[in-house]
């Protein structure tokens, strides 16, 4: 099973699961698969927490989403899925957040799921958010939101949940990654051995040069450099002090998506990262580089 999943089933199980997820990233079948894992975890009738979801019991068995074969029902796991290729309007979302107002029927909490929150018009967001903000009636309630990307939903969303990235909609090519990630460990190298700032812009130009930017709110640029610079990381012959600063690196690449909605451009972050991250491995110290205007 996805990582992702993995660790956020385990907060479901220990019951410290944010009352708002965002899952995003992967396939939309993916999507909708971790959602009924999760929601199965969270409803699942067995004693024991690492047991669930058990998939039998009568909670996790009626828990799937309609017309995947027999129609199978659970009255505290619901779907506010999109009928047209519309934004979901306002007046269906709050229709659907009525059971928000009353206890759960059987199962010890509910479930809300968000089939394609990327579609949530401004107003049906907003609705969306306050549900999310009123407490409960003692039953736990968790909202999942379903989007290609984190970057889909409204900011005031966003802050109120934790976002769980499945991972790329395409998984980068392995050969690309294989052939970057040894161009970032020998700029490392060159850097270490007595190389300045011009190496660190060098390095960030090569992975500004690899991905694809035409899209702000993709995150297919970001995942290459990050499972490059962290293959570069792991490589045998890599010294610990460039081992650690290199998947420093490449956590903060993975989450450097939204600061392109912020209209800086995609090299101007990656000088950033880079230079934080790997100019204290330059053999003498540098300056943060600068591009000359
Ligand atoms: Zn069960």
């Amino acid at each position: 099973m996805n990582g992702a999943v993995t660790r956020t089933r385990a907060l479901a199980r220990s019951g410290r699961l944010y009352p708002a997820v965002i899952l995003h990233g992967a396939t939309e079948e993916a999507r909708r698969a971790a959602a009924l894992e999760i929601a199965r975890t969270l409803l699942c009738e067995r004693e024991t927490p690492a047991e669930r979801p058990c998939l039998e019991c009568r909670h996790c068995r009626r828990i799937a989403w309609p017309g995947d074969g027999e129609e199978r029902f659970h009255p505290d796991f619901l779907l506010l899925v999109r009928d047209l290729k519309t934004s979901t309007s306002a007046e269906a979302t709050r229709d659907w957040l009525r059971a928000a107002q009353v206890a759960s029927f059987e199962a010890r909490g509910q479930v809300f799921v968000v089939a394609a929150a990327e579609t949530l018009s401004a107003e049906a967001g907003d609705a969306l958010l306050k549900a999310i903000e009123e407490p409960g009636l003692g039953n736990p309630r968790h909202f999942l939101l379903l989007a290609p990307s984190r970057l889909d939903l409204a900011p005031t969303l966003r802050s109120r949940s934790l976002a769980v990235f499945l991972g790329p909609a395409e998984a980068p090519d392995p050969d690309r990654i294989a052939r970057l990630a040894e161009e970032i460990g020998a700029g490392v190298d060159r850097l270490a051995a007595g190389g300045g700032a011009l190496f660190l812009l060098d390095l960030a130009g090569r992975l500004a040069a690899e991905g694809d930017w035409s899209d702000p709110r993709a995150e297919g640029g970001w995942t290459l450099a990050a499972s490059a610079v962290r293959a570069a990381a792991l490589a045998p012959e890599r010294p610990p002090e460039a081992r650690r600063r290199l998947l420093a690196l490449a956590e903060a690449l993975l989450v450097a998506a939204p600061w392109r909605l912020r209209g800086i451009s995609a090299e101007r972050i990656l000088e950033g990262l880079v230079s934080r991250h790997l100019a204290p491995l330059a053999a003498r110290p540098i300056d943060t580089p600068r591009r000359s205007r």
